[in-house]
């Protein structure tokens, strides 16, 4: 029986996109050929980058709204120097949020391009929240935020009102939860949690904010020749973009976002209510921060720790463990966990307690 994962990412995806790109490796489409190997020009691959290309904005409802999505190579770490590259004017400035480890990871890049102003850290609590109230300089060249923290399992619920740029890493809750994404000028997300394995990179830039640098922008690293180029200005990963589209296909027939952000609201629900209610645990990020997507608690009394881990094991769950930053435990609940996984994980708490 497949295990319950809630590994942080690379993660699980549907059941049904592990069998339809395994197909597509031994005979893409019927054509008597693999998907690996074949021509990224050829009809039969085009088809399918066109198609996941027009499906991000769709899901996203961004069509016809300026944007460009891109599927590129690099990783979300790549974007945290691709952002700054492309939209820090020379001698220009950058605000940035810094909610967590990721977060911390794009200022670090950023800072080599020129100012960068921090206007708001959790670091000094461990980044179990996110910061509030904070100004935004308005002469910045653009605003730069995460709207989930992975390893802290903090969400931003909100977003500032600014008028320049705002650019989001949504690595990590990309497609689970209704935004108004037309507030925000580039996104980005590697694949490897809602969207696919590991390999590619999501990008849905709105095209009117770039080319105002005027700096030299290296060929690989401009969003604007990946643009004219239709995401093609080199080999792309197709193999992570088929299943990408595979997943994205998945989401539509669900019923798009709106219908997986009720299933991932009841996810959460059921999780956090446990981790409230059951007096051996306590959940580490605040309340009103919880992140819908990687929820981390710990065990009150660390003495239970091997009693919990042989349950939870022995009830088929895999992945649990925190991160090392924050200890304990961080249940990833992305899009393709179903909720009985989480009742599993629920029981496997209420069941310590009676051991106890
Ligand atoms: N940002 C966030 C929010 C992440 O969770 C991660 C990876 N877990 C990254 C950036 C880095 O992504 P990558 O490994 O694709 O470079």
């Amino acid at each position: 029986m497949k295990k319950h994962n809630y590994s942080a990412g690379p993660c699980i995806l549907p059941q049904e996109v592990f069998e339809k790109s395994a197909q597509a490796i031994l005979n893409f489409d019927g054509i008597d050929l693999s998907l690996l190997e074949i021509s990224h020009r050829s009809k039969e691959f085009v088809a399918v980058m066109e198609e996941a290309r027009a499906l991000v904005l769709e899901l996203l409802g961004l069509e016809g709204k300026g944007y460009q999505a891109l599927f590129l190579h690099g990783g979300a770490s790549l974007e945290f120097l691709m952002v700054p590259y492309n939209l820090m004017a020379a001698n220009g400035k950058a605000a940035y949020l810094d909610t967590g480890t990721w977060a911390s990871g794009a200022i670090k890049e950023a800072k080599h391009f020129g100012e960068t102003i921090i206007v708001a850290s959790s670091k000094p609590e461990n980044y179990n929240h996110i910061p509030k109230n904070y100004t935004i300089p308005a002469d910045a060249n653009y605003f730069h935020c995460t709207s989930n923290n992975t390893i802290f399992g903090t969400q931003m619920k909100s977003f500032p009102q600014t008028n320049i740029p705002v650019v989001c890493d949504m690595s990590s809750d990309i497609f689970s939860r209704s935004l108004d994404f037309s507030k925000f000028d580039l996104i980005y997300a590697g694949a490897q949690k809602n969207m696919g394995p590991a390999g590619t990179t999501l990008v849905v830039v709105k095209e009117e904010i770039l080319g105002k640098t005027n700096r030299y922008i290296p060929s690989m690293l401009d969003y604007q020749q990946h643009i004219d180029k239709e995401s093609m200005y080199n080999t792309p990963p197709v193999f992570p973009i088929y299943a990408s589209l595979l997943t994205l296909q998945w989401l539509k027939k669900l019923g798009g976002i709106p219908a997986i952000e009720k299933i991932n609201e009841a996810k959460a629900n059921l999780l956090y209510t446990e981790i409230d209610r059951n007096p051996l645990f306590s959940g580490t990020a605040a309340k009103e921060d919880r992140s819908n997507m990687n929820a981390t608690f710990v065990l009150n009394n660390e003495s239970h720790t091997e009693t919990f881990d042989k349950l939870w094991k022995a009830a088929g769950i895999s992945g649990l463990t925190g991160h090392r930053s924050v200890g304990g435990y961080r249940a990833s609940m992305y899009n393709a966990l179903p909720l009985e996984s989480v009742q599993v994980l629920v029981d496997v708490m209420k069941d310590l307690e009676n051991k106890i």
